[in-house]
């Protein structure tokens, strides 16, 4: 949404940007953690699309190649391009299964932009997601442009013909146009009518675990498909601050269920222990501190997106944030 808010300030309008959270970044938020500042609380890969590596540059975020990242089947690793090609195709075929076409369709087209860019190294912010908030957030502050925090939209009211108004608790926002997003949108009227969306609401539990460990084994991003408790896990030692020691590492672990039962049962010691199982740090790892982040969203399908932008006579506009490298699109 920054990058869409981007555009639209080099396309020549005049942007507000509005979030309800106290900090710009929504699931890439970066903050004061495990007594560490900027940890990454989310564990993020950026799929490796050229085109979306190249917008990301435009807007001056320093991308570095993505060493040591891979996926793990059944313990067993595999190498990144091709495995992100079967992961997806995982994903697709789970869709398949619960109905939900338009998830099958979207990453059906991921695992066929996967497979084209087999010889494409992976690459990642050089600081981490806070270089995607500090530069994409620069460049607008450089326009003028400073997020509104802490501020809910409740409601967008839609009229074609006059333009667009959003209700906050400290009062009403008006608006030639929105944009909304798969993930920040709001209960919204066009004319008049309310307009019915489909949801889906979801939220991402992730484990920040500080440890010291003299014989890490090095890794950045791992993929853990099929393990019983985690999802993924990310090494985001380099870009906390202030600088770690020597041995001292952070990972951000994504949490299945059982991850989150095993945490609540057991501790942050059972998810490192499953850790040095999984081979991702070694036996001699001890834990310094730990922290539990939790990310509630809504997701709105793509068909509610487009019915929206369809009926709103060019007064909203859409970007489908869903999976970011496959589906960011400019605006404008
Ligand atoms: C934890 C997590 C990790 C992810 N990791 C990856 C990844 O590694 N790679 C990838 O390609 N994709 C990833 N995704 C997909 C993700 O959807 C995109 O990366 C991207 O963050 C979506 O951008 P967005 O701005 O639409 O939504 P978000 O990043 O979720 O931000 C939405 C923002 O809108 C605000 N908001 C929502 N509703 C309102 C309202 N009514 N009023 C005011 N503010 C509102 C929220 O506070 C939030 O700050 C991840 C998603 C999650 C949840």
């Amino acid at each position: 949404m920054l990058m869409a808010a981007l555009s639209l300030v080099e396309a020549g309008d005049e942007v507000m940007i509005v979030d309800r959270a106290g900090e710009i970044g929504g699931a890439w938020t970066t903050l004061p953690l495990v007594g560490l500042s900027s940890v990454e609380c989310g564990v993020h890969l950026l799929e490796n699309r050229p085109e979306f590596y190249a917008a990301l540059e435009n807007q001056g975020v320093v991308l570095q190649r993505d060493q040591h990242c891979q996926t793990y089947w059944r313990g067993r690793p595999l190498t990144m391009a091709p495995s992100r090609v079967l992961f997806h195709l995982l994903v697709a075929g789970n869709a398949l299964r619960q109905g939900e076409m338009a998830r099958f369709s979207r990453t059906a087209v991921s695992a066929a932009r996967s497979a084209r860019h087999l010889t494409t190294p992976f690459r990642y912010p050089a600081q981490g997601c806070r270089e995607l908030h500090q530069s994409l957030a620069g460049k607008l502050a450089n326009r003028g442009v400073v997020p509104e925090l802490a501020t809910e939209i409740s409601v967008i009211n839609v009229t074609s013909s006059t333009g667009v108004r959003c209700t906050t608790v400290g009062g009403m926002m008006a608006a030639d146009r929105v944009v909304i997003s798969s993930r920040a949108h709001a209960p919204m009227t066009i004319d008049g009518r309310r307009i019915e969306k489909t949801l889906e609401r979801n939220r991402i539990v992730t484990l920040i675990v500080r440890g010291f460990d003299p014989a890490r084994p090095v890794s950045s991003y791992s993929e853990l498909i099929g393990d019983p408790l985690l999802k993924r896990a990310r090494d985001v030692s380099a870009f906390c601050r202030p600088k770690l020691d020597a041995g001292a590492f952070v990972l951000a672990v994504q949490l299945r269920d059982r991850g989150e039962q095993a945490l609540a049962q057991h501790g942050a010691e059972a998810i490192l222990s499953h850790l040095a199982a999984l081979k991702l740090v070694s036996v001699q790892a001890q834990l310094v501190q730990s922290a539990r982040c939790e990310y509630a969203y809504s997701t709105l399908s793509d068909a509610s997106l487009k019915a929206i932008e369809h009926q709103s006579c060019g007064r909203v506009l859409t970007v489908r944030t869903t999976d970011f490298a496959d589906g960011f699109r400019a605006v404008g």
